[in-house]
């Protein structure tokens, strides 16, 4: 099948209106699995963020005041049109960030899916009359309220289904919003804006303006948004959490990770190899948050398991993403590349591990100009160096032995990241000892993965952030509770 390259012109979405150009400048944006540049992109200043936001503010009311059944069906309107749209969404995501085409259309497909869930959500958030207070004859209730303006920051990696995550409920709720995707990926967001243009959702209700840090610290600091919504890497959650200190704002944070991977001998043993090495190297060239980029397998499995993994590993084929016969996609930059294969020369330099499989950029010929780095396994790394502690965000796998269940647990639990722990065992009185004891915002047992469905919430602990996407939880970050007490 010939698939359509054209990409489409890149603007800025500010009250219904379409802008070709912002007071950011613009930005050349690059085809990750060629090198080629595809076009100017407009960037965001602070001025257009303040206009952003102030439509956004303006449309609030009104928005607000929709019947919550009719708020549902513009939502249901919008996610039928993201589905009939799923194929066109897939092309323009393979290239906003080089993913590959089968892993676009997926993620989709998810956006749809959570989109209908968050739009169902929308006349069902109720509030509730408590227990009589001290007099015996008061009435008492709870009265769920959005916040007004949410500022939501995202990064490249995937717009789309946090466009699921946290524009619907913010939505569901009755909130206005602002976005500030990452100027890597402006394909899917133009395209997302004239989806939402056509479902009928009124001007101002949903503004996007593509920009870099500047934009998203003006959108953050912007005294109109009551509630930012971010995903992203640890170091700039510190400083969005800054700004929003400086007016007790609240936030979403969803970061990075170091899952860990728990391998016992009765676990189903390929089902594990291929699954991990699916996730690490497969999905998006190991840039995904949850990945489980440490293995931790039983000392009595433990060549078995490393010859499955490095086998897969050395067999996936690189290539154009849009052909459905490549495995692993390029990286989204060449900084990306650079910084990653960096990492991996300072774990072969500094003896973190025996490298396994990869450990470098395939040749030129074989990749045409792309930003490529090959899947790398690195065996019995030690779990106290940066290969062991440090999400590399690019296809690098660690695999560590252990002995007991214990020791497992405190690998495991040793790095300051929590956001998702896997276990391969049919033991399913492990299984539960585990699920407590493992720190980490979810657990996910023999080959489930992460974001299983919309219906659950997903997030982290520690340096993965906090807050939850997905299910009540996701839905309840965008509304706030008042007290009504009549005498
Ligand atoms: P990043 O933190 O550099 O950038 C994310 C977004 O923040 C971008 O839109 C960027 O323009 C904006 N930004 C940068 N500086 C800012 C500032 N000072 N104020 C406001 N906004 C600012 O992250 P990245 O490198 O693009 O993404 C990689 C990270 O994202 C990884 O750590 C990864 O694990 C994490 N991630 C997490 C999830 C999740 O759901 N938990 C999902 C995907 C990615």
């Amino acid at each position: 099948m010939k698939i359509d390259r054209t990409v489409p012109v890149v603007h800025l979405h500010v009250g219904g209106e379409a802008r070709a150009a912002g007071a950011g400048g613009s930005f050349e944006h690059v085809f990750p699995a060629t090198g080629e540049i595809q076009g100017p992109v407009p960037l965001a200043g602070p001025a257009d963020v303040d206009e952003a936001v102030q439509a956004a503010h303006a449309a609030f009311a009104s928005w607000r005041a929709w019947k919550p059944a009719e708020r549902r069906r513009v939502l249901v309107r919008l996610t039928e049109l993201i589905r009939a749209q799923a194929a066109e969404l897939g092309r323009l995501s393979v290239l906003d960030n080089g993913m590959p085409y089968g892993l676009a259309m997926h993620l989709a497909g998810s956006l749809a899916a959570w989109g209908e869930y968050y739009a169902g959500w929308a006349d069902k958030i109720e509030g509730r009359v408590t227990s009589v207070p001290a007099q015996g004859r008061e009435l008492a209730y709870t009265m769920p309220e959005p916040y007004g303006v949410v500022g939501i920051i995202l990064t490249w990696n995937g717009p789309l289904i946090s466009v699921g995550m946290k524009v619907m409920p913010a939505l569901a709720a009755g909130n206005t919003v602002v976005i500030k995707p990452s100027e890597l990926t402006p394909y899917t967001s133009e395209h997302l804006m004239r989806l939402v243009r056509e479902a009928g959702i009124p001007d101002g209700v949903v503004n996007l303006v593509l920009g870099g840090p500047d934009a998203g610290e003006a959108l953050v600091r912007h005294p109109l948004v009551e509630k930012v919504s971010f995903t992203g890497g640890p170091t700039t959650a510190r400083k969005i959490l800054a700004a929003c200190a400086e007016s007790l704002k609240p936030a979403v944070l969803e970061l990075g990770g170091k899952s860990a991977n728990l391998v016992f001998p009765d676990g189903d043993l390929d089902l594990l190899a291929r699954v991990n090495t699916s996730s690490v190297f497969e999905t998006l060239a190991g840039q995904g948050c949850a990945i489980p980029s440490r293995m931790l397998i039983h000392e009595s499995v433990y060549d078995q398991v490393a010859e499955k993994v490095v086998a897969r590993a050395s067999g996936l084929r690189f290539g154009d993403p849009f052909d459905p016969s490549t495995n692993v996609g390029p990286v989204v930059t060449a900084a990306a590349r650079d910084r990653i294969l960096g990492t991996i020369d300072r774990a072969r330099s500094g003896g973190a591990g025996k490298l396994l499989a990869g450990g470098g950029a395939p040749d030129g010929d074989l990749t045409g100009g792309g930003f490529y780095v090959e899947p790398t396994v690195f065996g019995d790394v030690d779990p106290a160096s940066e290969l062991g502690q440090v999400e590399v965000f690019g296809p690098v796998l660690s695999l560590m032995r252990f002995s007991t269940e214990d020791e497992a647990v405190a690998i495991a639990n040793s790095t300051y990241y929590g956001l998702a722990s896997y276990v391969y065992t049919r033991d399913i009185g492990r299984v539960n000892r585990l699920a407590a004891r493992l720190r980490a915002g979810g657990v996910y047992v023999n080959g489930a993965p992460p974001v299983v469905g919309c219906e659950l919430p997903f997030g982290g602990v520690g340096l993965s952030g906090f807050g939850r996407e997905g299910g009540q939880e996701g839905l309840l970050e965008f509304v706030r509770t008042k007290a009504v007490a009549i005498a």
